[in-house]
């Protein structure tokens, strides 16, 4: 069989228990397909119990989990949001959404996250000029914890509130926390492609009742006390069904499982790739304290060692029914947010013009991680 004929092989599809299912026919059962019931409360006691936090609102998306939080922590038209340049496009609409400007942040090349000397750059910088910023908006790319210890100490000099974005980091930890419970508001996110997934989905969780309470609130139109419908806020349609909420119970019971088989996908491809010339398979090691999540296992080329380029090595997998993406394009480099300002930028646009996620996915056998290496090998 020629390799073409195989499989394809994706970055990181869905990947189903066995009790997904029997969460989704006992809605169906009772006719709770609508409005929120038991697997709701379910599924939100699960990622309260997993992320270590008080409260817990399951939302229709990632990026309404990041619209709400910036609403509790009252961003609004004018203000300013920093961001990490190198993340997700998803991570920095919702400040648009809002009027505000997102002002991003260069990563540092331990963890690829946000890096602390540019952070305090950007926030005494803002400051100078007048502009304060309104919240901190974190994100802890590929499941890779930032670099909080650094991170929490600015937010508390300068008062400035954090909304972590932990949509890539379910079930990674640092000193034994879970991350996406730093900040005052956390996010998930159950998109087909994370670690877990509801086909669609997100989360936002705080250990304060108020918010949690608030987040309900405008998730679900924005309801005031009263038997007519009466509205003095601007709500949103939010809420995550109770029948996908059924799935995501029963994926919750399987993060573990998922979390140690993409650390086990992590190690294979470190053990098996690293003799290869120009390659090098990070982020390797964690910083102590840290446990990732591993939710993609990524790769650096070295253009000293080797002619190969990311593109060029995603177009060789390809021929093999392999897919691969480059990392994150910065997003001070989208047309999208030409023009908003950018303290540092080069640590992210170097490690884009030189990685490569690798498929990750739970489901994968050791073959087919031998697929990935031996095409990569061929390549390089
Ligand atoms: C996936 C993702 C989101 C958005 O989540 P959705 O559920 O897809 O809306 C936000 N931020 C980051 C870093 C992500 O990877």
């Amino acid at each position: 069989m020629r390799s073409q004929d195989h499989d394809r092989l994706f970055l990181s599809p869905p990947h189903l228990g066995r009790h997904e299912l029997n969460y989704v026919h006992k809605a169906i059962e009772d006719n709770w397909v609508a409005p929120a019931g038991p697997n709701l409360a379910g599924f939100e006691a699960d990622i309260c119990q997993a992320a270590g936090v008080g409260h817990c609102v399951a939302l229709s998306s990632g990026t309404a989990a990041i619209h709400l939080g910036l609403l509790l922590l009252g961003v609004g038209p004018g203000d300013e949001v920093l961001c990490p340049s190198f993340t997700f496009v998803a991570t920095a609409n919702p400040i648009r959404y809002l009027g505000a400007t997102p002002v991003f942040v260069d990563s540092e090349a331990t963890t690829w996250n946000m890096c602390p000397e540019r952070l305090r750059e950007a926030i005494e910088d803002r400051i100078a000029r007048g502009r304060k910023p309104k919240a901190l908006l974190l994100v802890h790319l590929y499941g890779m914890p930032a670099r909080m210890p650094e991170i929490l100490a600015l937010a508390t000099e300068f008062q400035i509130p954090i909304l972590e974005d932990a949509a890539e980091a379910l079930g990674s930890r640092l000193d034994n926390r879970p991350l996406g419970s730093f900040g005052a508001v956390g996010v998930f996110s159950f998109n087909g492609n994370k670690i877990l997934t509801t086909s669609g989905g997100g989360a936002l969780v705080t250990d304060q009742a108020e918010l949690a309470q608030k987040a309900r609130f405008l998730a679900t139109q924005a309801k005031d006390e009263a038997p007519h419908y009466q509205h003095s806020e601007t709500g949103y349609n939010y809420r995550l069904s109770n029948i996908l909420a059924g799935i995501g119970r029963g994926q919750m019971e399987l993060l573990e499982e998922r979390v140690k088989r993409r650390r086990e996908i992590f190690a294979w491809y470190h053990e098996h790739l690293a003799h290869l010339p120009g390659l090098t398979v990070a982020l390797a090691p964690e910083l102590p304290g840290s446990r990732s999540n591993r939710w993609l296992t990524t790769i650096l080329l070295n253009s000293a060692e080797t002619a190969a380029t990311p593109e060029s090595l995603r177009q060789h997998l390809e021929t093999h029914n392999i897919e691969s993406r480059p990392l994150w394009k910065p997003l001070h480099l989208q047309p999208l947010f030409a023009g908003v300002p950018t303290y540092g930028g080069e640590v992210c646009a170097d490690l884009f013009a030189r990685g490569l996620c690798l498929p990750s996915g739970t489901a994968m056998t050791d073959a087919d991680l031998r697929r990935v290496a031996e095409a990569l090998a061929e390549a390089l």
